[in-house]
């Protein structure tokens, strides 16, 4: 099996925020391997820090 991940985000200058849920794989595809994963908002382009938890619930 596969781990998944959620990752929250909030932005502190607009104040939107979303959740995305990636597995590993995805993560390390996209981030590579660190635990700190940087995001950039979509609506004002600032760099904001993800949260990032393992997803337990595998209800999909
Ligand atoms: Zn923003």
């Amino acid at each position: 099996m596969t781990k998944k991940y959620r990752i929250k985000t909030s932005c502190p200058q607009c104040g939107c925020s979303g959740v995305s849920h990636l597995s590993e794989e995805e993560i390390k595809k996209r981030y590579g391997d660190v635990p700190n994963i940087e995001l950039e908002c979509h609506e004002c382009m600032m760099i904001m820090d993800a949260d990032v938890q393992e997803d337990t619930n595998a209800d999909e």
